[in-house]
């Protein structure tokens, strides 16, 4: 793949340099953003203007003394009392509630404003410039119906660009997406892992005609090895991963054609990596918690805010050229889900090892511990030799086999009946505490 540029001109503009940014020109930009960020947020956010051990002077002289600042967490967003949020209420134009993963059924309360909106938009738009070509029909797997949700904003950026997005329906049946899909021939997909591999794996067994999908944007916190093999045979697709989150502003970091780490969106975020235990920033290729700051969000600025995902700052500069820093990513803090003596086992390589079967379309799993430790899966597949399949692969596992066995966890896969699952969600092992 070649012929597509970096996201390097446009970052010039965004930070006004005359020339292609060096280092230096990309961080004094940041440190002046941020330096601003925390004057603002003091000065008209509740719980930022309460929040305890902020330095005397809020100008930071470099990047790093962002250290010295304290960390944010969902906990402050869910809470909302003192409230983050740095605007009255009429000047937002999306107001997002995200619910947690607990089973407390709290929400996390995010604000954007037509400017951080508009910033959002202008991301997608270059960005997505950076992987598809003016012109081809993009076919979007996200929710898209309401005006400012994520698959709104990013068919609004490509269309900026001249590109031809489609909103794939995503609350009929798979087949009813399948089916959109090769009508619409698109030329790129994007979308979650989970609704992206479904429509591969069904279209591989359906019996209907075979489709070409040149490239994939997927968004999610790490993307197995498995499912990217499986795009590219069923679909002689590339993958270009994206991570991102609401508090984000959606877009967080993009690959590249190098696909060596992920280019951070350094016009709008700065971002660290933590001890998640002790908090203390981590040197460059040490992985921990990224943690994120907003740059220019004037609804509701994060300052030093926990995401939960894990991940790594890359020191080198990339193949590509680009002068934007890159991270790589490894799932979520929450892991390993299963301890063992023989190490941990993270949710991620269950999810590839059950993905690597082949008639797999879709699945989930939940692990009860305890006493009786059971792993339970139930999958989407037509055929029913699939379930023993899955057994196969999680038990021959290089890493989960041995774990699985030593522990004595007990494995029980069925076959799901009918369509049971959304498929617009990310994919989590579900866990559950049994008796001691
Ligand atoms: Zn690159």
């Amino acid at each position: 793949m070649s012929g597509f540029g970096t996201l390097d001109d446009w970052v010039a503009r965004t930070i006004g340099t005359a020339h292609l940014p060096i280092r230096e020109d990309v961080e004094a930009y940041q440190l002046r953003c941020l330096n601003e960020t925390m004057a603002y947020a003091r000065s008209h956010s509740p719980f930022y203007r309460s929040q305890e051990g902020w330095p005397e002077s809020h100008t930071l002289g470099q990047l790093a003394d962002i250290a010295r600042l304290p960390l944010t967490t969902s906990a402050d967003l869910v809470r909302g009392d003192p409230s983050l949020i740095a605007l009255p209420m009429r000047d937002a134009v999306r107001l997002v509630t995200i619910p947690t993963s607990g089973t407390s059924g709290q929400q996390k309360r995010l604000f954007f404003t037509e400017a951080d909106i508009e910033a959002i938009v202008a991301y997608f738009e270059h960005g997505m410039a950076t992987i598809v070509r003016p012109g081809s029909s993009v076919a979007v797997a996200f929710p898209a119906q309401r005006p400012d949700s994520v698959g709104d904003l990013l068919m609004r950026g490509l269309s900026r660009f001249g590109a031809l997005p489609v909103a794939l329906p995503l609350d009929g049946s798979l087949d009813t997406m399948v089916g959109a899909l090769r009508e619409l021939q698109p030329v790129a997909i994007a979308g979650m892992p989970v609704t992206l591999g479904a429509a591969a794996r069904r279209m591989a067994t359906d019996g209907g005609p075979p489709l070409r999908i040149e490239t994939a944007l997927v968004s999610a916190d790490s993307v197995s090895p498995s499912f990217k093999a499986a795009l590219a045979v069923i679909w002689g697709t590339e993958v270009f991963e994206h991570w991102g989150m609401t508090e984000t502003g959606y877009g967080g970091a993009l690959a590249c054609e190098a696909h060596d780490g992920l280019h951070i969106r350094e016009t709008d975020l700065y971002l660290e990596v933590i001890d998640a235990k002790s908090g203390e920033v981590l040197p460059t290729g040490q992985t921990g918690e990224v943690v994120v700051t907003t740059l220019r969000r004037r609804g509701l600025p994060l300052i030093r805010y926990r995401t939960g995902d894990r991940g790594c700052m890359i020191e080198t500069r990339c193949r590509c050229g680009s002068v934007l820093r890159r991270l790589r990513l490894g799932g979520r803090m929450d892991e390993p889900i299963i301890s063992g003596k023989g190490g941990g086992l993270p949710a991620e390589t269950i999810d590839d090892a059950i993905f690597s079967v082949e008639g797999v379309i879709d699945f989930s799993v939940e692990l009860r511990t305890g006493r009786h430790a059971r792993l339970s899966i139930d999958i989407v597949a037509d055929d029913p030799w699939t379930t023993e399949a899955v057994r196969s692969a999680l038990l021959s596992h290089p890493i989960a086999g041995p774990l699985l066995q030593s522990e004595k966890i007990n494995i029980a896969v069925k076959l799901a009946s009918g369509s049971p699952f959304s498929l617009c969600r990310k994919r989590r092992v579900t866990m559950m505490r049994g008796e001691e």
